[in-house]
């Protein structure tokens, strides 16, 4: 899937997510906020001048994020920006409930927010056996995928696929190989290799 699969994904099938920030008191605070819309430039969401959400918004100019749905699921962290009344009409004629919950020009209240920097996963455990995950960004160029990789001083000994629960890492290559895309980070293939060359990168 590409990245705007995944946004579309996020936007219009899951569209409720836990979005997090850092408080007042200086621990995190999540509350759940709708995301609105999506195109190349990034996600889209909004908030009311008014609440503690917006506060944050603009003192830290960053987010994390995760929604799920049916044993999907989609994590971003990344930057954010206020653009102010921009796309606030085109949110409302996309999502017309929100013309229920804010009627008549009592909108001037929000204020649109994009989140146009990011790192972003995806995460699918529908089919619990064969676990899907992939990485993806917004607005950079390129992302080190993090996981679990296996160096050159493999023997090719095989102990990393007998504990490893998703049974995907191709042995019949040496260095064996791990699929990142099965993979659930869960660090037992790098505990039990002799040879201490599973590499996890974060
Ligand atoms: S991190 Fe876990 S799931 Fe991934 S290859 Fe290692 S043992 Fe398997
Ligand atoms: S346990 Fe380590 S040395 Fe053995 S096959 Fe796996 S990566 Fe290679």
């Amino acid at each position: 899937m590409t990245k705007q699969d995944y946004l579309e994904l996020l936007v219009k099938n899951i569209h409720s997510t836990t979005v997090a920030t850092i408080g007042a008191d200086g621990h995190p605070q999540t509350r759940v906020i709708d995301m609105m819309l999506y195109d190349k430039q990034g996600v889209y969401f909004l908030t009311a001048r008014g609440k503690a959400f917006y506060t944050q918004l603009m003192a830290q100019g960053y987010i994390a994020l995760s929604a799920t749905r049916e044993k999907v699921s989609i994590s971003l962290r990344g930057k954010i920006k206020n653009i102010g009344r921009e796309k606030l009409d085109e949110i409302f004629e996309k999502n017309t409930y929100m013309q229920s919950i804010y009627p008549g020009d009592t909108r001037s209240a929000l204020e649109v927010f994009c989140l146009y920097e990011a790192d972003g996963e995806y995460f699918d455990i529908s089919v619990p056996a064969h676990i899907v995950r992939d990485s993806f960004t917004i607005g950079k160029a390129t992302q080190e995928a993090p996981g679990y990789y296996v160096g050159e001083s493999c023997i090719g000994c095989k102990l990393c696929y007998s504990v490893c629960p998703q049974k995907c890492i191709d042995i019949t290559k040496k260095p064996v190989v791990i699929d990142q895309h099965h993979c659930l980070h869960c660090g037992r293939c790098a505990e039990a290799c002799p040879k201490q060359t599973i590499e996890k990168r974060v």
